[in-house]
């Protein structure tokens, strides 16, 4: 391919994955925009593959390496829980930072490039130390998060003393380092504060990472996000690759607007949450419980008594969180929906925007069950109907419906924004026992006079109620 027809193809490919954000937006359009993700990325690699840079010798490499990481990629795929998303995508952002770092040596010690000028020298030079810099951080912080997340590390955040003299100390050693290099007479001059920047970084990634506690985890995950893209788009400048710096800095630039509306959405803010130390336990699912214990009397219901609640109910609001990812209960979900409209009850979906393990999270399992998409609110939409409304069920969600976070200044959740379910006639709140959420905390609702508890496990609750229902 000639290299005015990689260009045309580039841009064409830049088009679609603009075209596949935009898709991916909005549950409607998601399926489209992932095929124009996947048109956009075969057009870029057989651009890539056939242009001037790469000759046929290299083919067999290329596919070889194509092969071996399609295989891993198609196995990790079909293997993975939807639960397990977020841990997933977390190794996916550490492999982002190890072949920035790789690129970047690989480049460094590559000989065949000739530069016209000394500036032009230097300036690739930078290109190499900040990709390296940035990769780095986003492969030793992407495992850490990794960890926290699978609940191989605890969720606890880390606080050294002076961690943030720390930081500083580290950053200053790297600019001195970057000098060093940027000076150095030969590859093997410059290799020295190459490896030790490497270094620092690696620390530094997971240093950041641990001081992070286990409630603010999703904001790291977009953020982590949001640096693969930035260490992609370095990996772009060091490569000459306009597309590759292209679509890095898409990634990045949306990553950081997702971390951005995560932390809206559970009143943090960015610095507070990059500078660490919130959240105590729960990095793992909070299956195991988390630390809070439960205080104060619970009244019981049975499933037989939750549907006929949902039966004489006129406005339902369902509002699912991680419990209904674990169980699966999606299926049974959509067939009360659908048993209650057919009956003219008025069905709809709070959505929280941190519900869940991931960023749409509920959006996606309530998709796969065929749930149709104008009865799927998001938070602000609906928390004003909560007073009209006669149930509220609650199915395995507890953070995002705890009122602790409105009324309790001292609970760690202060002043994130959660559904209101507690304003309605009667709240159900289906879970297997009285343990707390992923940020560990109690939940006052459960003790509400209005509340009451469904325990088991959702799937097995929600086929009872919807048997009762059909009875
Ligand atoms: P929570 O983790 O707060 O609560 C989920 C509840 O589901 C648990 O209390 C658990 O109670 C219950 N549960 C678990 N398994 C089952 C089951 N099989 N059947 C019924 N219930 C079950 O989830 P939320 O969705 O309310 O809140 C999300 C939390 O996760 C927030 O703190 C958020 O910050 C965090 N987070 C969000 C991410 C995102 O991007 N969305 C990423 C990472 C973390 P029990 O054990 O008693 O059954």
């Amino acid at each position: 391919m000639s290299p005015s027809l990689v260009t045309v193809a580039y841009i064409g490919a830049t088009i679609l994955f603009i075209l596949s954000l935009g898709g991916l937006s909005n549950p409607e359009t998601a399926r489209r925009g992932n095929l124009f993700g996947v048109i956009g990325m075969t057009i870029a690699v057989l651009a890539t593959v056939f242009g001037p840079r790469v000759t046929p010798a290299g083919w067999g490499w290329i596919v070889g390496a194509m092969v071996v990481g399609g295989t891993v990629g198609l196995l990790a795929a079909k293997k993975v829980q939807m639960t397990q998303m977020p841990e997933l995508v977390a190794a996916m952002h550490s492999l982002v930072g190890l072949a920035a770092c790789l690129v970047g040596y690989a480049s460094y010690v590559d000989t065949s490039t000739v530069f016209a000028t000394p500036a032009e020298k230097a300036i690739h030079e930078v290109e190499i130390y900040v990709g390296v810099l940035i990769g780095a951080i986003t492969f030793s912080g992407s495992i850490i998060a990794f960890g926290k997340l699978s609940g191989k590390i605890g969720g606890k955040p880390m606080l050294l003393p002076a961690r943030h003299w720390l930081n500083l100390a580290g950053l200053l050693v790297v600019v001195w380092f970057g000098r060093a290099f940027l000076h150095a007479e030969s590859i093997g001059g410059g290799m020295v504060p190459l490896l030790v920047m490497t270094a620092i970084a690696l620390l530094f990634g997971v240093h950041m990472v641990m001081a992070i506690g286990g409630a603010d985890m999703p904001v790291v995950v977009s953020m982590l996000n949001s640096y693969s893209g930035w260490a992609a788009a370095a990996t772009g400048f060091m490569l000459s690759n306009d597309l590759l710096i292209v679509v890095g800095a898409l990634v990045g630039s949306s990553g950081a607007i997702l971390s951005y509306i995560m932390c809206r959405a559970m009143n943090r803010n960015f610095v507070s949450v990059i500078a660490g130390g919130f959240g105590s336990g729960g990095g793992a699912p909070a299956a195991g419980g988390g630390a809070a214990q439960p205080a104060g009397e619970v009244s019981p219901i049975t499933a037989a008594e939750t549907a006929e609640l949902l039966r004489e109910a006129k406005h339902v609001v369902i509002v699912p969180g991680y419990g209904m990812a674990v169980a699966q209960a999606q299926h049974t979900v959509y067939e009360i929906t659908k048993l209650l409209r057919d009956k003219g009850v008025s069905v709809r979906f709070g959505i929280h925007p941190v519900a869940g393990r991931m960023p749409g999270h509920m959006n996606v399992l309530l998709a796969e069950a065929k749930v149709p998409y104008d009865i799927v609110l998001e938070m602000d939409e609906i928390n004003a109907d909560f007073p009209d409304t006669d149930v509220s069920m609650v199915i395995g969600a507890n953070d995002i419906v705890n009122p602790a976070a409105q009324d309790d200044p001292a609970s760690p959740i202060a002043g994130m924004p959660v559904l209101e379910v507690w304003k309605a006639k009667t709240s159900i709140v289906m879970k297997r026992s009285m343990a707390s959420g992923y940020a560990g905390v109690d939940n006052p609702l459960f003790y509400k006079d209005n509340n009451r508890m469904l325990f088991g496990d959702a799937k097995k609750m929600l086929d009872e109620v919807l048997a009762a229902l059909r009875a």
